[in-house]
C-alpha cells in the first residue's frame, strides 16, 4: 500500500534491522524498544489492524504461526504479545504488527 511505513520496510525501500522472515511475515527490530528484546512481527500483506487481518483466515493463522517461528528461532520462552488496535490505545502504524516483548520481568494487568 503506497505511504505504508511497514509495507515499505517488506519491500525492503526502508532499512531495518531483520530478526525473521518466513513466507508470510517479516519481524523487525523496534527502533524505540519498550524491553530488552522488542520485535514487530507483520505479515508482508497490507491489513490495517487485527480487525482487518481477522478476516483473512490464512493471513491470521501466517502471523501467528510467524510470532511462534520467531519465539523459536530467538529462543523466546516468557514473552508478551501486543496488538494495539486504534490510536486511542498507541496505534501509531496502520499495518496490522505484532508487538513481541521479550527480556525482562513484566507485571499483569499491565500499567
Ligand atoms: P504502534 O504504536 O503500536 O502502532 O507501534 C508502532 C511501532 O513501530 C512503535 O513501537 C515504533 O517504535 C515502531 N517503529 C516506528 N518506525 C519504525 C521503523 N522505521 N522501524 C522499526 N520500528 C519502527
Ligand atoms: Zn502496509
Amino acid at each position: 500500500m503506497a505511504d505504508c511505513l511497514f509495507c515499505k520496510i517488506v519491500a525492503g525501500e526502508i532499512p531495518s534491522t531483520k530478526v525473521y522472515e518466513d513466507e508470510q511475515c517479516l519481524a523487525f527490530a523496534d527502533t524505540n524498544p519498550q524491553a530488552p528484546r522488542h520485535v514487530l512481527v507483520v505479515p508482508k500483506k497490507h491489513f490495517t489492524d487485527i480487525g482487518d487481518l481477522g478476516q483473512d483466515a490464512e493471513a491470521a493463522a501466517g502471523l501467528v504461526a510467524g510470532i511462534g517461528g520467531l519465539a523459536r528461532q530467538e529462543g523466546f520462552t516468557d514473552y508478551r504479545t501486543v496488538f494495539n488496535t486504534g490510536a486511542g490505545v498507541g496505534q501509531s502504524v496502520f499495518h496490522v504488527h505484532a508487538h513481541v516483548l521479550s527480556g525482562r520481568p513484566m507485571g499483569w494487568p499491565p500499567g
